[in-house]
């Protein structure tokens, strides 16, 4: 069994290193907000006031936070993780930040700390059930190392070497935010030519981005989208896609529109809702440009 710290309990972060705590690893967790902790620290983990304090002496860190500049905090702020890992520990970064961040934090970490960037697929259920999949990039002896902690989890894919991890669910996302922004216009088409909601849904169920809609059907008719996945972080990826694709002089005409409703969305207040809401912001704006018409 290893010794672990665990930044970052949010929403994937508690039931992830619920787990850890679960399969025996000693585990001591930090989070910004300390009272996450708790039902962790129920479990028997230990809690540390600052990042630097639980990774002293651990082997391996794991970071599941918001965004970018979360990580930057964390890993170079004040008493920040940077401050106590040494040669021979490893920085298993978990969140969706993209590779750049993740090369260069790499770059400014202490000689001899390794790093794997292992972001997920799959939300909260697949988190605590241990059945994410994991995008791993790093150096092949540091990802058989750490493979049995991350089997803990889910299943982990040695996508190549450091930073294909992170740039591998950059990919995986931007499928996600274009399908489900996909579904909100397709039915913002339908709704202008006043078709029947549950036709409309029946026959999308059956094109490709059938698997998307059977999904979000039940949250639409339902009018509730329970919380797995926050908007603000769809959002954050996304920009996260454009970013990485204009840097590299490719134009992703898709990725910006998707971002592009996101943001919209995140703008006028559905930032802290579930990521499929924005089907029924989509909705919502057709239907107030529709009133705007008339008028
Ligand atoms: P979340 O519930 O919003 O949790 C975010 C975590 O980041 C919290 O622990 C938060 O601390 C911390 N944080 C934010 N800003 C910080 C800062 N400036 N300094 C220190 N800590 C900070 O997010 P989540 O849903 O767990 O997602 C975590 C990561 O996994 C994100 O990158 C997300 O894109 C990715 N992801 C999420 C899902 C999903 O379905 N939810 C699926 C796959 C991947 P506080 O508790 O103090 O706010």
């Amino acid at each position: 069994m290893s010794k672990l710290a665990f930044c970052g309990l949010g929403q994937m972060g508690v039931p992830m290193a619920t787990r850890l705590v679960e399969s025996g690893h000693d585990v001591t967790v930090w989070n910004r907000t300390p009272s996450k902790a708790e039902p962790l620290t129920a479990r028997g983990a230990g809690h540390a006031d600052f990042p630097a304090d639980a990774a002293a002496g651990a082997e391996a860190v794991v970071t599941m936070l918001a965004d970018p500049s979360a990580l930057e905090e964390v890993v170079f702020g004040e008493r920040g993780l940077a401050a106590s890992m040494s040669s021979g520990s490893t920085l298993i970064e978990m969140s969706t930040v993209g590779p750049d961040a993740v090369r260069q934090m790499a770059s400014r970490l202490p000689d001899g700390v390794e790093v794997l960037d292992a972001p997920v697929r799959g939300s909260i259920p697949q988190a605590t059930e241990g059945t994410l999949v994991i995008l791993v990039g790093g150096p092949e002896e540091a990802y058989r190392r750490w493979e049995p902690v991350l089997r803990v989890l889910g299943e982990p894919v040695h996508a190549g070497p450091l930073g294909a991890g992170a740039a591998m669910k950059l990919v995986a996302n931007m499928t996600l935010g274009v399908s489900i922004t996909a579904v909100g216009e397709a039915l913002a088409l339908a709704k202008v030519h006043d078709l029947d909601p549950a036709t409309v849904l029946d026959m999308l169920s059956q094109t490709p981005l059938g698997r998307m809609v059977d999904q979000v059907r039940p949250k639409l008719e339902g009018g509730e989208f329970p919380l797995h996945f926050r908007l603000a972080l769809a959002t954050k990826d996304l920009r996260l896609v454009s970013d990485a694709a204009e840097a590299a002089g490719l134009d992703a005409r898709l990725s910006r529109a998707a971002r592009d409703w996101m943001a919209a969305a995140e703008s006028a207040g559905w930032g802290d809702g579930d990521y499929s809401s924005v089907t029924a912001f989509i909705l919502e704006q057709v239907a107030s440009s529709a009133r705007h018409r008339e008028s």
